[in-house]
């Protein structure tokens, strides 16, 4: 059987002895390290939980926070960007420029406009994601009639 020093008097005693036959403490084998080291342990367990259900609740604020950079932060590239196959379905008849930019994130180039009877017509071209990928809208009056694309992903 394992022998210890009891914590309390120093004589040796059965370290699954739980009062010690000396001077009668109990668990006699349970030093005081053991203690401290097992008092860790329930602490590092408890922070472990305490982190876990802390990371679940930073999850929502998390996504907020890329939500809002998204909104906050989105850029209109002066230049071509490459525009994808979601971008070009999100586009709705009847929308103006102005939202179709937002949502294509840059500017088309301004292929052709002609003016009939007061009805404005303008093409524009963007450059797709894709080789050699691209759309075009046609707008009436500031207003999407129109749209086609090749190739986009
Ligand atoms: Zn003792």
């Amino acid at each position: 059987m394992a022998m210890t020093a009891c914590r309390e008097c120093g004589e040796q005693v059965s370290k699954s002895a739980r009062t010690c036959p000396y001077c009668g403490i109990s668990s006699p084998g349970f030093s005081a390290l053991q203690f401290v080291t097992s008092l860790i342990v329930v602490l590092l367990i408890g922070a472990g939980i305490a982190g876990a259900i802390g990371n679940q609740n930073d999850h929502p604020s998390a996504a907020n926070a890329t939500t809002r950079g998204a909104h906050g932060g989105r850029q209109i590239a002066e230049s071509a960007c490459g525009v994808s196959m979601a971008q070009y379905l999100a586009l709705k008849t009847d929308m103006t420029y102005t939202t179709v930019v937002s949502i294509l994130g840059c500017y088309g180039e301004e292929t052709s406009s002609s003016e009939i009877a007061g009805f404005k017509s303008v093409l524009y071209t963007w450059r797709g994601n894709g080789f050699a990928a691209n759309m075009n809208a046609i707008f009436q009056n500031g207003r999407l009639a129109s749209k086609a694309q090749f190739g986009l992903k």
